[in-house]
């Protein structure tokens, strides 16, 4: 070990970078994608002379308009808020009503904008730099413009935040579709396993279920007869099969439900809200997108899908076995078709079950 000099003068380290290596340990101890953007909002806003800040992300799919939704908004002595992830995207501010924050993602670089441009503070609009995952924006405003040093200070957190986000998201997805993995889905489906506060009563008089629900549908879905795919065509054109038709998926379903694949060709989707005319409605709408598809090569291809209300206390294993009943059913129907778990009980072909493994009935 080397002595230090007396003459070697110790690096300042200033009480900004210290409360910014702090934010750094909280920002990249967390594991939680949905609660990274708002500890960001916070973080910058500690450190800097700011009246507010936010992280905006783009939102929606291939086919339609993008939206701002926001993901983290700090403010001066209020607590820190976001949208509501189920939040309807009609209603969220357009890509193209928010100029700087367009131009800062499509130049990479921070963007100024200010009273001038009839904003009532002045705002710089960064770009975050990251490759997997929704793209997004820090917008910071404060009554004055921020100075260099300020910007630096957020130019390496954002720096250090892009790194940890690619990697936070590269581990939780799946690296042929993109499509969230089978290891995060636990976490997410005991989330959802919790009853809503806002879930509608079944009889909509005010009065709680009994059992209250999670306001939640598992989906399973596999592609039919697979193997003639990857017999008939090779394994190259059976990857492309599933990337299509992951892309079918983010296409069919909406921004806030979390869609899996498993491994293989079996895929999961965890759809948030409605009855089960409305699960039946989305899976079905998934159903006929894949039967129209024109694959190419193949064809033509066809999926069965089985689903079920995820119930107050399932376990991920639970839930999927009723869900997996429905699939073994539709595809021993003639497959290319969607069975809830609820309809095989309502037919006396499945039986109620409660929440224990024993209790699930198999065919
Ligand atoms: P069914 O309609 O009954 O579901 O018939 P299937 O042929 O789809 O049934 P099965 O589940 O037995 O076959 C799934 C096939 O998926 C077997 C395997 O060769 C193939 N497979 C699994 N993972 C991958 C993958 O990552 N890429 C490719 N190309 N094929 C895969
Ligand atoms: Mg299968
Ligand atoms: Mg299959």
């Amino acid at each position: 070990m080397y002595p230090l000099s007396p003459a070697v003068a110790e690096p300042a380290v200033t009480p900004v970078m210290d409360d910014a290596i702090s934010h750094l340990a909280s920002l990249t101890a967390q594991r939680d994608r949905e609660v990274l953007d708002v500890n960001l909002a916070q973080g910058v806003l500690d450190l800097l002379a700011a009246s507010s800040v936010a992280v905006y992300r783009l939102i929606g799919r291939e086919d339609e308009a993008r939206r701002w939704l926001c993901c983290g908004l700090a403010r001066k002595g209020q607590i820190t808020v976001s949208d509501p992830p189920w939040v309807d995207l009609h209603t969220l501010p357009a890509e193209l009503d928010h100029p700087l924050r367009v131009r800062a993602l499509h130049t990479r670089m921070p963007e100024l904008g200010g009273p001038q441009e009839g904003l009532s503070a002045h705002a710089i609009v960064l770009p975050l730099p990251v490759e997997v995952g929704l793209p997004g924006v820090l917008e910071v405003r404060s009554c004055e413009p921020l100075s260099t040093g300020a910007l630096r200070t957020i130019q390496t957190l954002l720096k250090v935040f892009g790194n940890f986000q690619n990697l936070l998201e590269s581990s939780q997805r799946d690296a042929l579709t993109a499509l969230l993995n089978r290891q995060t889905f636990d976490s997410t489906f005991l989330k959802a396993s919790m009853p809503l506060a806002d879930a509608p009563s079944e009889t909509g008089d005010g009065e709680r279920r009994s059992t209250p629900t999670s306001g939640y549908w598992l989906g399973i879905v596999d592609i039919d007869h697979f193997k003639r795919v990857n017999d008939g065509f090779g394994h190259l054109i059976g990857d492309e099969v599933l990337v299509l038709v992951a892309r079918i998926m983010r296409q069919t379903f909406r921004h806030y439900d979390r869609l899996y694949r498993f491994g293989g060709e079996e895929f999961v989707i965890l759809l948030r809200g409605g009855t089960e005319q409305d699960a039946l409605g989305a899976f079905e709408r998934f159903r006929r997108n894949v039967e129209g598809y024109p694959f190419p090569q193949v064809e033509h291809l066809t999926v069965s899908v089985g689903f079920t209300e995820v119930q107050h206390q399932d376990t991920p294993n639970v839930a999927f076995a009723r869900a997996d009943q429905a699939v073994y059913r539709a595809k021993h129907q003639g497959r290319n078709q969607v069975l809830s778990h609820e309809s095989l009980v309502r037919q006396g072909v499945a039986e109620h079950a409660d929440n224990h493994a024993g209790d699930v009935e198999l065919f």
